[in-house]
Order: structure tokens, then C-alpha cells, then sequence
């Protein structure tokens, strides 16, 4: 039995749930496939580098996908509720978890606990999310340990469980529940690729970087600049993407273009805001920090 400490802090489920409408651009088909496998509950995986957009994507199905929230009352009978997004829907439950290497299938199922009144079991995140119907959207995925394969393999088939084994039961997925796995396919070595009898397992839905006229437009809406600025942090994002050629491990990603343009809009000029934001940031190489400081200042 595991009494360690507990190393999360429990939350009711309903606090993972989006309230309002997230701002999401779509790209492509993205949401029309997301629907398509979460209508027929095939889990999603979604590839693509870092800050490109995947986790506001999911955070914005789960508002889309909300069902409608219905009460009975005594006399009058089902009614819609006003709520969060309130398009008379509720959105779907969605727990996050950032996979590490030392995230562990307890952590995720759950664990038995010692308090003042004795031993209880506290349920993990996963097991939470299968209970409440939820989208459990695990973020790099390759990342955690392999013993949450365990995990995965029953809950994306067609036996939809999820095998406790400490407690040694077995929970069945609620109806609603769907898993969404993500990775970055430029991060994997050999030893932590997605295995094939894994993989296999989700339809995989691919994001990259949007192109230029479509990131312009996020950038100013999630940061504040100006048109202007926008257009020209696209158009630096291409070229410093190019540089991948020459060593560079990762390209800007959008989630840092945004913070560029949320130093300019605290008035900080344009290359310092570039190089804090962007240059130092994306690499400790000498030689590439100069390559990047004469993109910048070849836009800006
Ligand atoms: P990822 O999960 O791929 O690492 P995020 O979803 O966290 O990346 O994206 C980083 C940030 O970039 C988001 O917080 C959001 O501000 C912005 N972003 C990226 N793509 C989009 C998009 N298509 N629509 C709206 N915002 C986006």
C-alpha cells in the first residue's frame, strides 16, 4: 500500500471544466475531424512542435462538443439551465496532464492514502475523467513512464476500462469519456517514440505552425499589438523557422511570438522585445543568436 503524502491536490471535476468560449482559429479540418472521432469515440492523437496550438485546440472542442445541460424540476419538467458558455450547453469535462518522466500510472489512477481517520483511496485524474465523462487530454505523452501504457491500451478500445489495480476492480469508461493524446514528433529518440501497438490505437490529427496571414491574426488577438507588429513577428517566425537548417533544435513557436507581442504592448521596443522574448530564449549558441538577431533586425 502506498501512504506517501499526497502529491496533488484534489480538485472536483466540474473545476476542469472550460467556462466560455476559448479563442481558437482553426487551421484546416481540424475541427470537423476532432468531431468526427469524438462523435464515434475513437481517441484523438494530435502531433505537432511545441506552442502551436494544440492545447487551446482541445480546450475549445471540450467547449464545442458541450451537451446540453438539462434540470428537472418538480412540476414543469426538463428545462435548459443558464451556464457558463451560455449557448444553453455545458462544456465537456477536460483534464490536462502534462506527461514527465517520473509521472507514474498511480499517479494517474490513484492512491491509497493515510490520514487521521485511517486509510482511503483518492481517486487519480484519470480515473476522475473516466468517471465524469471527460476529455483527458495527456500532453506529451511519450514523456511519461511506460507503465501508463497499461492504462492506455484498455481505455482506447473497444472495452473502454480502466483497470485500478490496486484496488483490483475495474471502472468502465462513462459513455462521454474520449482520450486525446499529444506529441512532438521532433522531441522523440528512439526510446521514446510512440510505439506502433499504441499509435495504432488514435486518429492522429497533425499541427504545425499556421501560416503567416492566419498567425498574424492570432498574434495580435492573443497579444495586443498592432496589425503591423503582428504581420512583421509572422513574417520573422518564417525566417527564424528556416533556420532549423542550420541547427537550430525548434523553431519560434506562436506561444512565443505572442509573448513578443505582449512586451510591445507594455511599450518595450521591438528588438528588445525580440531578443527576450525570442532570441535568448530559443538557443544558448553564440553563432545561431547572431543569425536570429539579423533576422531581427533585417523585419524590425
Ligand atoms: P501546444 O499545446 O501546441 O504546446 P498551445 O495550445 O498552448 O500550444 O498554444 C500556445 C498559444 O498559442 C496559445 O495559448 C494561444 O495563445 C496561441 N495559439 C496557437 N495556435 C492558436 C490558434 N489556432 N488559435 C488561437 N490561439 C492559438
Amino acid at each position: 500500500m502506498d501512504t506517501a503524502e499526497p502529491q496533488f491536490k484534489e480538485y472536483a471535476i466540474e473545476e476542469f471544466t472550460v467556462r466560455g468560449e476559448p479563442y481558437y482559429r482553426p487551421v484546416g479540418d481540424e475541427l470537423e475531424l476532432f468531431t468526427g472521432a469524438y462523435n464515434q469515440r475513437i481517441p484523438v492523437l494530435l502531433k505537432g512542435p511545441t506552442g502551436c496550438g494544440k492545447t487551446r485546440f482541445v480546450e475549445y472542442m471540450a467547449w464545442k462538443l458541450g451537451r446540453p445541460l438539462t434540470v428537472v424540476r418538480e412540476h414543469d419538467g426538463p428545462s435548459p439551465l443558464p451556464n457558463g458558455s451560455g449557448n444553453g450547453e455545458v462544456a465537456v469535462p477536460l483534464v490536462t496532464i502534462a506527461c514527465h518522466e517520473d509521472l507514474t500510472a498511480s499517479d494517474l489512477v490513484g492512491r491509497y492514502l493515510l490520514d487521521a481517520d485511517g486509510t482511503r483511496w483518492i481517486d487519480g485524474p484519470m480515473t476522475r475523467a473516466v468517471k465524469a465523462g471527460a476529455i483527458l487530454y495527456l500532453d506529451e505523452v511519450v514523456e511519461a513512464r511506460k507503465d501508463t501504457t497499461v492504462l492506455i491500451h484498455p481505455l482506447t478500445d473497444h472495452r473502454r476500462i480502466l483497470p485500478v489495480e490496486k484496488r483490483g476492480s475495474i471502472i468502465e469508461a462513462d459513455d462521454s469519456f474520449l482520450l486525446c493524446i499529444s506529441y512532438n514528433p521532433h522531441y522523440q529518440s528512439a526510446i521514446k517514440d510512440l510505439k506502433q501497438s499504441t499509435r495504432q490505437r488514435f486518429v492522429a490529427i497533425e499541427f504545425d505552425y499556421p501560416p503567416p496571414e492566419i498567425e498574424a491574426e492570432i498574434i495580435q488577438r492573443e497579444s495586443g499589438c498592432s496589425a503591423a507588429q503582428a504581420e512583421s513577428l509572422a513574417k520573422l517566425a518564417v525566417k527564424v523557422r528556416n533556420l532549423r537548417d542550420e541547427g537550430l533544435e525548434e523553431g519560434a513557436s506562436t506561444r512565443l511570438l505572442i509573448y513578443v507581442g505582449r512586451l510591445m504592448t507594455e511599450g518595450i521596443a521591438a528588438r528588445r522585445a525580440c531578443q527576450a522574448a525570442l532570441v535568448w530564449n530559443l538557443t544558448d549558441e553564440l553563432e545561431l543568436q547572431r543569425s536570429l538577431e539579423e533576422l531581427v533586425t533585417a523585419v524590425f
